[in-house]
């Protein structure tokens, strides 16, 4: 099998170590007879798996013990709808920041809720910077504060996290969660779809400080009640049992990279040296702000736009593939999540520099 580097945002990669694992564990988990998508989620055998990985995320991001961690299902998109149903507990509006696209579709889906306060926007420069802190205009009434530190189609991510005083900080991590250390106790709530950085599609993490559960809508469905799978451990009705198995994997595997701090430090070196390639390139070009450059969805043009459709055929050829850009920003993106190995990063580096020389 010749070594295919997978640059999609999502689904995306998954650890190598952690597809052997599962492949080994497929027909007979840990001598069960089971394979785990066969096993009952009551069964001591799926409750010790789920314990696992709960207890190990809980360690790889520190999460203080006021905090639920929910293993649930409908992606990062339900909790659009889930956090204002939660969190809103009789008040009449919340601030969103806008940085993008899944910002856009955050305050799309809140505005059937609530009044929604748009605490800064970078619309005006086509979504290529974050605000400062300085730049937001917050609604010390607010029922939260919601925002999208990395937003996984324009590649622009905040470098702190913003300050919303006592109103609770809601955070949209889907695109990057688990890329680097983070002080969890300055949220009321972060979520996640796990088809980036966490394990495969199906499965949502919800991470809610205890304070911010049991006050959801009359009209939520019971199945939209943050209550309902904290007291049920997630296990209000048959959780996505295999996600959640293949998301325990990554977990440990995170600990066995030596936690956060490493896999934050190789991270840095992967998005920095691409970054350096494209700029010193004067050839392939990425517009965003430096300081909000993402370390895990790299958007880039190239100088001749008519070149794209050939780079892509060059590319797959060289084993480099899904390195298309998003239908609304052109040109192409690597995401580079904490699966993709630094040698992938190299590769296509290596490949951007070769195309530039035969074709520029
Ligand atoms: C992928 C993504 C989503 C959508 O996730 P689903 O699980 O498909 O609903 C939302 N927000 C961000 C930042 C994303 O990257």
């Amino acid at each position: 099998m010749s070594t295919i580097y997978n640059f999609s945002a999502g689904p995306a990669m998954l650890p190598k170590e952690v597809l052997l694992q599962a492949k080994e564990e497929m027909l007979d988990w840990q001598g069960s007879g089971m394979c785990v998508m066969e096993m009952s989620h009551r069964g001591k055998e799926f409750m010790s798996i789920a314990a696992k990985a709960e207890a190990d995320l809980r360690e790889v991001l520190a999460v203080p013990d006021n905090y639920k961690v929910l293993f649930l299902q409908g992606g990062a998109s339900s909790q659009f709808s889930m956090v204002p149903l939660n969190l809103l507990a009789g008040k009449t509006s919340a601030d969103y920041i806008n940085t993008g696209a899944w910002s856009k579709k955050a305050i799309a889906e809140a505005k059937r809720f609530c009044d929604v306060n748009i605490a800064a926007s970078t619309e005006d420069n086509k979504f290529t910077s974050a605000p400062d802190q300085s730049d937001l205009s917050l609604d010390s009434n607010a029922a939260y504060l919601h925002y999208t530190p990395n937003e996984t189609i324009g590649g622009v991510e905040f470098n702190y996290i913003p300050e919303s005083g006592d109103v609770p900080l809601v955070a949209d991590m889907s695109s990057t969660i688990l890329s680097r250390p983070i002080d969890v106790s300055k949220f009321g709530v972060i979520y996640a779809g796990a088809q980036k950085n966490i394990g495969p599609a199906g499965l949502t993490i919800v991470i809610v400080r205890d304070d911010l559960i049991g006050k959801a809508s009359d009209k939520a469905p019971s199945m939209f009640d943050y209550k309902v799978h904290a007291d049920s451990g997630s296990m209000n009705n048959t959780p996505p049992t295999y996600g959640w198995y293949l998301a325990g994997l990554v977990f440990q595997w995170i600990k066995d990279k030596g936690g956060l701090s490493a896999v934050a430090e190789i991270n840095k070196r992967k998005a920095d040296k691409l970054y350096a390639a494209i700029d010193n390139s004067g050839f392939y070009a990425n517009p965003v702000a430096i300081a909000n450059r993402s370390w895990m969805n790299v958007p880039f043009t190239l100088a001749n736009a008519e070149l794209d459709k050939l780079f892509l055929e060059k590319a797959k050829e060289a084993g480099l593939i899904t390195l298309k850009g998003h239908r609304s920003v052109g040109g192409m993106r690597a995401s580079i999540y904490n699966a993709m190995p630094e040698e992938g990063v190299d590769a296509l580096i290596s490949f951007m520099k070769d195309f530039q020389q035969n074709n520029a």
